[in-house]
């Protein structure tokens, strides 16, 4: 069963129950164990908490959460009280979260059942689930290929069944890379829109909790249940939470807007390319306009987004400094021995880059050519697409140019592995919510993912636009 609505249907009529649902998912997690999704799993706790559920619901169905039935893996960024949160690096090795997210709250007051926490790259910081202290993840369909990062476990972990429905967070494509690359949806919502409180930080003005699921409706109600304003994140929005859910019928014709410029683009795969505009010309004879149109930053937009991102990294990673969280280097003599060789010792090579790049970047003498010039090129970036948005409903970009690699193919080219968040990163740099669903094959047996953006808090639009999408034409 691959929606919440089949499940609580099934259990409605006696066909099965959290109970059962948890035993299915944990026989497919130790059925897939050489995909390495899972960090930690939570197996007696998820089964406890259904025999609960369980009896709960013989007594009265009403009583139940929306979520009952639901079991879900979190990404290993999102602190769940009492867990271990590490975010797939060796720095935080041992750390527990002294509280939960807001959005693993959230989501627990609805009777979800959490099943485990999923690998990634550390600190969110990759496109292929390899820069993890706890090894690469695998894609399911074929597993010499990577899964897309940084939420690859979260990814694989709906793609091979072993959950219903994932959380990721997604700083530049992080939840959509991967889910194009494992065939499933994922959305980033607008920023603000669902709470930052307990999600580990890479870079804070981009950073996003997402949804990766295999049902338009179940993203739908896990953005309606985590969204909202909280007071423990000052940039959550206090725009009013839609019952996203309940209304995904689709209104009239849209107006999207492609570029062309990204669909020429040197990088882009031939079979991606044509497969693209393939879409296009469904959706055009099925009455909605689709229209090229000028956007000239594109090859701005990778340079621009290292540059930030990197920059609140070097400060957000600061806190891991061997005194307060985890790791603590054995040999250290004095203080500033601590700083160093904890640093040294736990974080691996890419996170290691990053700080070092952001913290040039910020450095004085560098930080007008750099930072500056960076933010200047954010907000022309967040002009232009506002100004398509005045036109149009949607814009529309393939979730990557290139399909899954092999794994380790892309390792020692950090600039080629920055390239494959090309047509991710935009929404992120401007705050928009988008979405990725799968669409097609490539000749090689491996899933296409499309992308489209909506304008500031449009998730309504956005996810009635793909639940027709996903019913009538993909
Ligand atoms: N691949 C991008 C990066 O490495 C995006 C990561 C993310 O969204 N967390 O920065």
């Amino acid at each position: 069963m691959t929606s919440l609505h089949s499940i609580q249907t099934s259990i409605s009529k006696g066909e099965t129950n959290c109970t059962q649902l948890v035993d299915h998912y944990l026989s497919k997690i130790e059925a897939t164990k050489d995909l390495n999704i899972y960090v930690e799993v939570y197996a007696e706790e998820a089964r406890q908490q259904a025999i609960l559920l369980d009896e709960k619901y013989a007594e009265d169905p009403k009583s139940l959460g929306k979520l009952y039935g639901a079991v879900i893996s979190i990404k290993d960024v999102l602190c769940y009280k009492d867990h271990g949160v590490t975010a797939g690096s060796k720095i935080l090795k041992g750390f527990e979260s002294l509280f939960s997210a807001t959005a693993v709250q959230r989501i627990l007051e609805e009777d979800a059942i959490i099943i485990g926490r999923v690998n990634c790259d550390e600190f969110a910081m990759g496109s292929a689930n390899e820069n993890s202290a706890y090894g690469p993840v695998s894609n399911a369909i074929d597993p010499t290929k990577v899964p897309g990062g940084s939420s690859g476990g979260s990814a694989v972990s709906v793609q091979a069944d072993t959950c219903l429905v994932a959380l990721g967070s997604d700083t530049g494509g992080s939840v959509r890379q991967p889910a194009a690359f494992c065939g499933v949806i994922g959305m980033k919502p607008t920023y603000g829109r669902i709470s930052r409180f307990g999600l580990l930080a890479y870079a804070s003005s981009f950073d996003q909790i997402g949804i990766l699921a295999k049902d338009i409706k179940d993203v739908a109600l896990l953005l309606e249940i985590m969204s909202g304003y909280d007071e423990n994140d000052s940039t959550t929005a206090q725009q009013e939470v839609q019952s996203y859910a309940q209304n995904l019928n689709l209104e009239g014709k849209k107006r999207i807007a492609y570029f062309e410029s990204a669909l020429q683009h040197e990088s882009i795969d031939p079979e991606i390319r044509q497969a693209t505009f393939d879409l296009i010309e469904k959706l055009k004879s099925e009455g909605h306009t689709v229209e090229p149109v000028e956007f000239e930053y594109l090859d701005f937009i990778i340079p621009a987004y290292y540059v930030l991102t990197t920059a609140e990294a070097s400060s957000n990673l600061s806190r891991f400094d061997g005194v307060r969280f985890g790791h603590r280097s054995e040999d250290a003599k004095d203080l500033l021995e601590v700083y160093k060789k904890s640093r040294s010792e736990g974080f691996g090579t890419e996170v290691k880059r990053r700080i070092m790049l952001g913290t040039f970047v910020l450095s004085s003498g560098y930080y007008d050519a750099y930072y500056t010039k960076a933010q200047k090129i954010r907000k022309l970036i967040a002009n232009k697409t506002f100004e398509i948005f005045q036109n149009y409903d949607f814009i529309l970009m393939p979730a990557s140019p290139t399909p899954p690699w092999n794994i380790g193919d892309k390792m020692d080219d950090p600039v080629e592995a920055y390239l494959a968040d090309i047509f991710t990163v935009q929404a992120n740099m401007v705050g928009i919510p988008a979405i990725a669903l799968p669409f097609a094959l490539h000749a090689n047996g491996l899933p296409i993912g499309i992308q489209f953006m909506a304008n500031k808090f449009e998730e309504q639009k956005l996810l009635a636009f793909s639940h027709h999408l996903m019913k009538k034409i993909l």
